[in-house]
């Protein structure tokens, strides 16, 4: 059994504090007070008592040992040293673009934008739910389409999403194919022929500038430009498939829509695409904002989360999510996308890009873009060049039969990554950053003469107009966009910055309370952990870059791989899944694939237990599994009655069982091997899914202990850090006999995996894997494994403190919960009216982010503190929780009702706390100071308590008049 080292660490024994020692909240003081609370001598003794014997590991992690901050950034520097750093021009949907310096420093760089957790308490994220608005406002307004959603993953997953949407709601063509044009990006083609695989639908490819093929058929999907790089006008195509009953999609690239007539002007249903371009660093292919707007009439199918307009209870406007009755959380099998975290982060970047620039500086950089590639093309075609399309934006694609890897090897050699298309292709694409300098050096690399001279005669003929285009009158964009003030009145940098700083100032995000989370695990991300993602030697890279440019990010990730297996115990580790929904969406795939390498094709039933995540069942579903739920019993566990009628009845039809452990009740059932003994026996596949890995990290290993796949949240117990909402990271981990059915990469050189691929990149969202990497280095196993046990310290410590007052419901061996626990209100709230609801609302009050609510159960809050938060913290919480039960009791006193009471009628702005009317029966000292420590750090929320229902009767999800605010 391993041993976790009783402080004083070996660094302590120095005098010297290590990363670890940082990391962890509660210091060896601290620490043994706590122990003393509980009743434990040591921390070895909590965890042996807390974590069943069975499924403990018997060796340490076998991992390097722990790196110092300093010692780690220069191991980074030398892997990125090893990335070959070349002018991208590689296009295939990733370009090159200049982050605006106030951008990348006051968000991208920013504790206040990056920690924030999602926003499901709206009274405390107003600033990012505006940033996310403003986001859906610049989408909607360029893509000509009236509701656009606050970001999916990537844009080949965007577009598998946009192909599910329509076979949904086309009822009248339900039977009918899915038919894809053959000028969409290779990626793209793979991902959502892979979904439809295992759907078990139609698509046919096909060249759709021929007319549309003979059937039935749900959707077409349409890529403007194309992967060829030409500008088409889709309106008789969209007109005849609408004729024929065939609802449409255009994955259409945002910077072009400044200067193209947009999908929505078409007739397209829906519009995809991806807003890398828009300020977000190609991080070698991840993360950027994927992004999804669709007409009206389709809003209640749209996938991912969509921020809305709705009023406070003080009639103020104030912003929220809307429509969450889609979402898997509520929905669960039936939910419009197994989509959870999203690209929260990466979306705000792109929308103050659009806020920064405004409509007309869009335009010009869209239209610099536009006369490089028409330089670049006059100068090919003087040289004889042959141009496979006539009308582009920014990719010209030359055909030089023969010689394509000659050109491209020629452009490397000056300094300029090119697109092999094939032997006899070469695709170029301008962007933002492109010079004149580069398109000398393309123009040499196609063995021009004279490239300098070319260059600048074409240069000269181009410039002839302000405004002037290569593109016919049909197809260029007559139309205003981004008219609303916010994308019209921010230009200088100065209000830029005040800008970013007034939006994260209303909201509450890690840099200034603890977010105790059940399920989310909000740590520490610290900066060491993520001061080397925005190297460009890291963030510069292109996805499709050619290997041997970019063998220190293979080196990061292959080595990253590899210690996640020693954390899980697993064979195989891939980075690839967005998130931890679309590691679960690979994970169920391996099974389902081994099930039919096997022969066993009836194997399609996947047991889920009752208190399963919602993505649980939504991903399942997107593998091609039907959901048959687990009771629980009485005590939290699985009901083992229960389970075993369910296996017997499905005994021949069992793909798989997907448990959670530590279990969502935050609990280590004792029987979690006997539950995969079972599962197995019945020839079925065991699927963990590891959000709760901060319990086990060098206490159990989930490929020991039963597991054939789980998947991570590198966004949780990793370090990444949630940025409102995304960017996540969701590696799935397998057993040895499913290393086969790993994803493998849609597009670009190998990933060395042979399953179906899930992203649009061969790594995922690579550029955020520097942060997990760094944080296993500089824990090392020693580290990692004390921060598992401090995650158990602080959560027992924790409810041990608040049991007296909010009764634990769920405990398992020795009265001890795992690392998170779940407050029961629904006593309290029966005998007095506050609801978990109006607990959370009043803890804004007391400046803190509220725990997990009504999730697993409804009518608790879930709590994890994480081994991040100190003691101090800890207590703060704790006391304000007991003063809110205080107040709970003051509403049986008969102090005030219910409706009354300073809970209900939380959280106070200023505005209400200091309103010349005052009419409440409790102090304005008790509505905002509740607890004297407040008096010096006081946060106000800038809205009160939302009305959701009211925002979901009348939606808006874009971007309200100022004279909304008026008053
Ligand atoms: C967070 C979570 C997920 C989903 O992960 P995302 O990254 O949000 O897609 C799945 N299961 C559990 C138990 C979780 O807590």
């Amino acid at each position: 059994m391993t041993i976790i080292s009783a402080r004083p660490t070996a660094a302590a024994r120095t005098g010297e504090r290590t990363f670890a020692d940082r990391h962890i909240g509660p210091g060896p003081d601290a620490a043994a007070s706590m122990l003393q609370a509980l009743g434990y001598d040591t921390l070895q003794e909590l965890v042996d008592a807390a974590v069943p014997a069975d499924i403990r590991q018997d060796a340490p992690l076998d991992l390097p040992a722990p790196r110092s901050e300093a010692e780690l950034l220069a191991d980074l520097r030398v892997l990125a040293s090893k990335n070959i750093l070349k002018t991208q021009m590689i296009g295939q949907g990733f370009y090159d673009t200049l982050t605006p310096p106030v951008i990348l420093r006051n968000v991208l760089e920013s504790p206040a934008w990056y920690t924030a957790y999602t926003p499901y308490q709206p009274e405390i994220s107003q600033g990012r739910l505006e940033a996310l608005l403003n986001f859906q406002t610049m989408v909607s307004d360029l893509t000509g389409l009236p509701v656009a959603n606050a970001s999916l993953l990537d844009e080949a997953s965007a577009v598998a999403e946009a192909v599910l949407l329509m076979r949904r709601t086309n009822k009248a063509r339900g039977a009918g194919k899915t038919v894809l044009d053959a000028n969409l990006f290779p990626q793209t083609l793979a991902v959502v022929q892979g979904r439809a695989h295992a759907l078990g639908f139609e698509v046919e490819v096909a060249d759709l500038s021929a007319g549309l093929p003979e059937g039935e058929i749900s959707g077409i999907v349409l890529q403007q430009p194309g992967d060829d790089g030409a500008v088409v006008d889709h309106a008789a195509t969209i007109a005849a498939a609408r004729e024929r009953g065939a609802m449409v999609t255009v994955a259409a690239d945002i910077l072009s829509l400044t200067l193209i007539v947009p999908p929505g002007e078409q007739g397209a249903d829906i519009a995809v695409g991806n807003t890398q371009r828009f300020g977000v660093p190609l991080f070698f292919g991840g993360p950027h904002a994927a992004y999804m707007a669709v007409r009206k009439g389709l809003e209640r199918s749209l996938p991912g989360r969509l921020v809305g307009v709705s009023t406070d209870d003080a009639g103020a406007p104030a912003y929220r999510l809307a429509l969450q009755t889609r979402e898997q959380h509520i929905r669960r099998e039936k939910a419009t996308s197994n989509i959870c975290t999203a690209q929260a982060l990466l979306a705000v970047v792109a929308s103050m890009y659009a806020v920064y620039h405004g409509p007309a500086g869009l335009k010009a950089i869209a239209q610099r873009v536009h006369r490089h590639a028409r330089t670049l093309a006059v100068v090919l075609a003087s040289a004889g060049v042959d141009l496979v399309a006539e009308q582009f934006f920014d990719t010209v694609c030359a055909r030089v039969p023969g010689r394509a890897k000659a050109v491209v090897e020629a452009a490397e050699a000056l300094g300029v990554n090119l697109r092999l298309v094939d032997a006899d292709t070469v695709s170029v694409s301008a962007d933002e950053a492109t010079t004149t300098e580069h398109l000398v050096a393309v123009a040499a690399a196609f063995s021009l003469a004279d490239p300098e001279s070319a260059v600048a005669a074409a240069s000269a003929a181009t410039e002839d107009a302000a405004g002037a285009h290569a593109l016919g009158t049909a197809v260029v964009r007559t139309s205003e966009y981004l008219t609303h003030p916010i994308f019209n009145t921010i230009r200088s940098e100065t209000q830029m910055m005040r800008y970013l700083r007034r939006l994260s100032d209303r909201d509450l995000a890690l840099d200034r309370t603890m977010i105790p989370l059940g399920s989310c695990t909000m740590k520490l991300n610290s900066t060491a952990e993520m001061e080397s993602i925005s190297w460009p030697e890291f963030a510069g890279i292109h996805p499709f870059a050619p290997g041997h440019q970019t063998a220190g990010w293979r080196a990061l990730i292959t080595d990253l791989e590899a210690r996640l297996c020693a954390i899980t115990g697993y064979a195989g580790v891939s980075i690839a899944p967005n998130a931890g929904s679309q590691g679960e969406y690979a994970g169920l795939l391996a099974i389902r694939q081994y099930h039919l390498a096997n022969g066993d094709s009836d194997r399609t039933v996947c047991l889920i237990p009752a208190s399963a995540h919602g993505t649980n069942a939504a991903s399942a579903v997107l593998a091609g599994l039907k959901v048959v739920v687990v009771r629980t019993a009485a005590d939290g566990t699985i009901d083992s009655a229960d389970l075993d009628a369910k296996l017997e009845a499905h005994r021949e039809q069992l793909a798989a069982i997907m448990i959670t452990y530590p279990s969502t009740h935050g609990v280590y059932d004792a029987d979690v091997r006997e539950v995969c003994d079972k599962v197995h026996a019945a020839g079925g596949q065991v699927y963990i899914d590891g959000a709760n890995l901060n319990a086990l990290v060098g206490l159990a290993q989930p490929g020991r202990f039963g597991g054939d796949v789980s998947h991570l949240n590198l966004h949780k117990t990793f370090c990444i850090p949630h940025g409102g909402g995304g960017p996540g990271v969701g590696p799935v981990a397998v057993a040895e006999h499913l290393v086969p059915f790993l994803p493998a990469a849609a597009a670009g050189e190998s990933n060395g995996r042979t399953g179906t691929p899930v992203t649009s990149t061969p790594y995922g969202s690579a550029g955020v894997l520097p942060i997990s990497w760094a944080y296993i280095a500089m824990m090392g196993g020693e580290g990692l494994t004390e921060a598992t046990g401090s995650a158990l310290l602080t959560a027992n410590y924790v409810a041990t403190r608040l049991t007296e007052h909010f009764p634990v419901l769920y405990t398992g061996n020795r009265g001890l919960v795992a690392h998170e626990c779940i407050l029961d209100l629904r006593e309290l709230t029966a005998r007095t009216g506050v609801t978990a609801e109006d607990v959370a609302k009043r803890l804004i009050d007391y400046g803190f982010h509220a725990p997990t609510l009504s999730f697993p159960v409804a009518g608790t809050l879930m709590v994890e503190p994480t081994e991040s938060e100190d003691l101090a913290e800890l207590d703060r919480f704790v006391d304000a929780m007991i003063a809110i039960r205080a107040e709970m009791d003051q509403i049986l006193a008969g102090d005030f009702t219910v409706a009354d009471s300073p809970l209900r009628r939380a959280p106070h702005t200023a505005t209400a706390v200091a309103a010349t009317e005052w009419d409440r029966p409790y102090s304005r000292e008790q509505a905002a100071f509740p607890v004297p420590s407040l008096r010096q750090d006081k946060y106000f929320p800038p809205v009160g308590r939302i009305d959701g229902a009211a925002g979901d009767r009348t939606l808006i999800c874009s971007c309200p008049a100022p004279e909304a605010f008026e008053n």
